[in-house]
This record gives C-alpha cells, structure tokens and sequence, in this order.
C-alpha cells in the first residue's frame, strides 16, 4: 500500500492519459481534471459528555454537464480535501461510463466513527446534513453511503433534509432503507456489479469465472458481496481480509459464514473456517484467477503490483492501483477492470432508488437485478469497442475515452453564453 500518491493527482493522470487518445482543447481538458466546487467545513457538535468537538468535513461537486452531482458520503480519518476531489472526480467518470444522467460530487467527514457513540454520529450527521442543506436536492446534488456510512445515515440526512424543508423529498439521498424509500437491491449492488464485470472480463479471455479462485481485500459491503455472489457463481473464495488481516483456505472459504464471523468478533482474523491467516500484502500477490481490492485507495503500488500473480482484477474500491501499478500490469498482461465500470453497480441502483422514488412507484428486486446486468454488460461492450478501435493499453483507458468522449459532448451541446 503507498500512501504517498496523491488520488487527486492519479485522477487527473488517468484523464490525461485518455485524453490523449481524443480530441479534446487543453482548455476543455483543464475543466474536465478540476471540481466545479468544494465546500470545506468545520462542525461543532456537542458529545455525550457534554464537551465540544469540531471536526472537518467536504463536499465537492466536481462536473455537473451531464446532471445532478452525484456521489457517496465517507466518514474516515484519511478523509482529506484531496481525497474527497478525486472520489468526485471518479464519480463524474463512472457515471458517464454506464451511461446514467449524472455528474460526480463525494463528501466526507475526517473521523473514525468507532470513537463515537450512535448517538453522539445521529448529531454529527444531522450537523453535516445542515451544512450540506443549500447544495444539496434530488435535482441538484444526490449523496449516498460510502466507507463507513450506510442506511442508518442516509435515512438520518433525508429526515434532516425533509425537515428544515418542511417536504418529503426521498430522492435528495440514496441508499436508504427500504422503509425510508430505499430500493431492493441497492445494498448488493457494488458487489454484484464486480462480479458482474469479472464474468465479462472472463469470458473476453474465453474464460468461465465459475472456474476462477478469488481473493478479496476488504470485507465491507462491497468485499463481501463480491465475494458471496462470486461463490454463487461457482468460484472459489479462497481469502478475504480487513483491516486487521487476512484468512485463507485453499478449498475455498464460506463467505457468509466468514461474515457471520465478522459481525460476532468485528474481523474475519480467527474465522475457524479457514486454515492460514495472512496479511493484506500476501492476499494481493496470491496466485488467484481473481483478485478483488475492496478496501480503499492506493492498496497495490507499482512494486506490489510486480508480484501480483492474479489473471484478473476487478476493483470495487476507488482508486485501489496508482497509475504506475496500472503499468506493470499492462506488462505483465494482468486484465484489470476499472473502478468506474467494476463498482458502478451501487451508483447505478442509487439512479434506480431516485427515480422510483421520482416516481412514487417501486421496482422488485428481480427488475433492478435485471436491469442492472444490462447496464453492466451494455458498459463492458462498450469499453471493449474503444479498447479495441482506439487500440488503448489497457481497460482504464478505455473506460475513460468512453466517458470523458461522453462528458465533452454534453459540454458542447450546451453552448456557450454570448
Ligand atoms: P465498508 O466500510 O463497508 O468496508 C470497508 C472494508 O475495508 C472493511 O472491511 C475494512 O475493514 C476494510 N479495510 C479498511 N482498510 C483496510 C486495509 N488497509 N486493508 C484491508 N482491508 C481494509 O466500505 P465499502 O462501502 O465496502 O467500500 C469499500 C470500497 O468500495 C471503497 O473504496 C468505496 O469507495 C468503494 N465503493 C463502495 C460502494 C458502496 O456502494 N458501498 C460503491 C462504490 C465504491
């Protein structure tokens, strides 16, 4: 893991890199590697000792051209002005990839939550929530969770939203409980989006991921989805991890039970159905089929990436390679399927819970499975026609010509003022 790059810098490389491939003004190109806006914030909330404390949080709204920002909320001690532009960044990026009608935004509070009582997060939410309140509306800015938040905070925000509003608007947040306006299938989504990407990349190497072993880092909502719904179709989970380490087990690791595991103890580390512990290091340069970062940024550099072993990656955190780890791996013929397509799932079931709740009217989870794979798969072909017709070094840059290519058409339809 490199803590040394910079994500902010490693967005505005893989632009530059795509860019290159298009043609596009290097006035155009300055827009399309920098925030719209950023609002940087200190909150002041009371803890339950009665003593103060403020904190730092953000919210960049980074390319709105093809419609309302759109992006997650992460509460975590790395969360940074930087961290937060390039997560915003992606989004603008991922949401153009798959084709759905939104820009990027991304928020976060610097804090680790497991220093504070639920109570004492309800008041730093709610807090965030006010400050958020002029920027944010289901046709302006759409947050939802990311590392660290989930439903309980989402449903926090739409009620603090909705009250000071005095309306119920569920579509200004995604990633709701279903009871709040949530929709079915959401939580999956990230998960079945990276493995729905896997399948395809497989089959372009004529290959059956039900035959692929798969190492997962990070056993989060996107890690362990990933790695339940890769076992379901017939791969063989043979390591997870998290923050405290990892376990392995060549026959293959029940991902519930390892779950099940984590939730009772808070790691999978002594998950008695596996054989060996290993560290985060040893699971990324395991021989695997299938290698799934799911943790957070920069988790494989360019000297990690030199013992990677796996035929395919497919990444369900943000940003999990630097750019020089993207290139030793083109050498060493490593298929990896970007963040912006391989976990796009959980945007893109958030644009399905917006437009129900626009709607009133709500899908089964039949239908956004369903319409979700279409997505997936319609975004796989896409990026393996401008792989291919642009003859791109690899799967990122392919993605990014495809949607950079779609954000300046959007710019350019919309003219400019006299
Ligand atoms: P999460 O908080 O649910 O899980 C994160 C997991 O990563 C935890 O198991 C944690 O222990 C582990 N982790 C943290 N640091 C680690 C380290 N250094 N080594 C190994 N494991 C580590 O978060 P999440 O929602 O699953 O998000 C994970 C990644 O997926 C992030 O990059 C996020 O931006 C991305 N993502 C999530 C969604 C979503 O819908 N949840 C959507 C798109 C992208």
């Amino acid at each position: 893991m490199s803590d040394d790059v910079n994500p902010f810098e490693s967005l505005q490389e893989q632009i530059d890199d795509a860019a290159a491939h298009l043609d596009v003004s290097d006035g155009l190109i300055t827009r399309l590697k920098n925030p719209e806006r950023i609002l940087e914030t200190n909150l002041t909330v009371e803890l339950d000792d009665g003593s103060l404390d403020t904190l730092r949080a953000y919210r960049s709204e980074f390319n709105g051209d093809r419609g309302p920002y759109k992006g997650g909320i992460r509460y975590h001690p790395g969360v940074d002005r930087d961290e937060v532009k390039a997560l915003s960044g992606w989004m603008v990026y991922k949401c153009a990839t798959v084709g759905i009608p939104y820009g990027g935004g991304k928020g976060g509070i610097s804090i680790d939550p497991s220093d504070y009582s639920e109570e004492e997060l309800e008041r730093i939410t709610r807090a965030f929530a006010v400050e958020l309140r002029p920027l944010i509306g289901e046709d302006k800015d759409i947050p939802a969770p990311d590392v660290n938040t989930g439903q309980r905070e989402m449903n926090w925000i739409k009620d603090t939203y909705e009250t000071l509003e005095n309306t119920t608007e569920p579509g200004v947040i995604t990633g709701k409980d279903i009871d709040s306006g949530g929709s079915e299938g959401r939580v999956e989504a990230t998960g079945r989006s990276t493995v729905l990407a896997a399948r395809e990349a497989f089959e372009y190497l004529g290959r059956d991921i039900a035959d692929a072993t798969v190492a997962v880092q990070g056993y989060g909502n996107a890690g362990w989805i990933t790695a339940k719904l890769a076992d379901e179709m017939g791969a063989t989970v043979v390591s997870v991890s998290d923050s405290s380490g990892g376990i392995y087990d060549e026959d293959g690791i029940d991902p519930v039970a390892a779950k099940d595991h984590k939730r009772e103890t808070g790691s999978v580390v002594g998950f008695h159905g596996a054989t060996e512990e290993i560290s985060n290091d040893d699971l990324l340069t395991l021989d695997v089929d299938l290698l799934v970062p799911a943790a957070l940024e920069n988790a494989i550099d360019a000297d990690l990436a030199e013992d990677v072993s796996a035929d395919v990656i497919s990444e369900a955190a943000n940003g999990p390679l630097t750019p020089d780890a993207d290139d030793v791996l083109v050498d060493e013929d490593v298929l990896v399927v970007p963040d912006i397509l391989a976990n796009a799932g959980g945007v893109t079931v958030s644009y399905f819970e917006w437009v129900q709740n626009r709607q009133r009217f709500y899908w089964s989870e039949e239908k956004v499975n369903d319409e979700l794979e279409t997505i997936i798969v319609d975004a796989f072909d896409d990026l393996v026609e401008a792989y291919e017709t642009h003859d791109l070094p690899n799967f990122r840059t392919a993605a990014y010509v495809v949607a950079i290519q779609r954000v300046v058409d959007a710019y350019d339809q919309a003219g400019t003022w006299p």
